[in-house]
């Protein structure tokens, strides 16, 4: 667990490369996806070091309906009682408990949704959010393509990014495998949408990146939006 900026700690879940996000709003905290199965004990030790309990999460924000980030949502539900909000285009998946047969453009990732261990127990949203929606401090910023309701989230207070699986940061910035993506050239003309003038950015898989480091990931952005056309 690290602070990414003033009010938001990550906790990776998995080794150090899958990564949920903690938020500390005015009315108790937001989480912004969950994990695999395990998470949800991962992320009650990292809020037991920082004085606080699982029920002191109020909502749960989630990017988008993979099963590396809901797995360990309905346990976590369970437990404490908060809203679960997600796109209205990713909540039939949610609820689901699967990526459908049309989820991914690849036969590498349809193949691997056919694995039961890449199924979640269903969760309904509480409700969903769409593009410019406030979220406590975090403002949605739909940028499908990965899924068709992929979400990246703003930190207002701070302009930290973060921003689910738009992009990738293992070793190096990445689009992910078009395999796995909804619909890779949709995905690529979302880069548009996000901002670049960020203070931090935090991924969902992969090390985050920090004052001047945000740099790099503003002109990696500005490469990715250009080529998309
Ligand atoms: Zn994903
Ligand atoms: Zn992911």
């Amino acid at each position: 667990m690290s602070g990414l900026a003033p009010g938001i700690l990550r906790i990776p879940t998995r080794g150090d490369g899958d990564n949920c996000f903690l938020v500390t709003d005015e009315d108790g905290l937001t989480l912004v996806d969950v994990g695999w199965k395990n998470a949800p004990t991962v992320i009650r030790h990292a809020l037991e070091a920082e004085g606080r309990r699982l029920e002191d999460i109020r909502r749960i924000v989630i990017t988008h309906a993979h099963p590396d980030h809901v797995r360990g949502l309905a346990e976590l539900v369970t437990r404490t009682n908060a809203d679960v909000l997600i796109h209205e285009q990713d909540a039939p998946w949610l609820a689901a408990g699967r990526v459908p047969r049309d989820g991914r453009s690849g036969r590498l990732g349809r193949t691997i949704d056919r694995v039961p261990l890449l199924h979640w127990q269903p969760v309904t949203a509480t409700a969903t959010v769409a593009d410019g929606n406030r979220v406590g401090a975090l403002r949605v910023i739909h940028t499908p393509g990965h899924s068709p309701g992929h979400i990246a989230l703003l930190h207002e207070p701070s302009r930290a990014l973060l921003v689910g699986d738009a992009v990738f940061h293992r070793g190096e910035l990445a689009t992910g495998p078009d395999a796995l993506a909804a619909d890779p050239a949709v995905r690529n003309a979302s880069y548009a949408r996000l901002p670049r003038d960020v203070t931090a950015v935090g991924f969902s898989h992969g090390a985050p990146l920090l004052g001047g480091e945000t740099d790099h990931f503003a002109t990696w952005l500005a490469g990715a939006a250009d080529s998309a056309g």
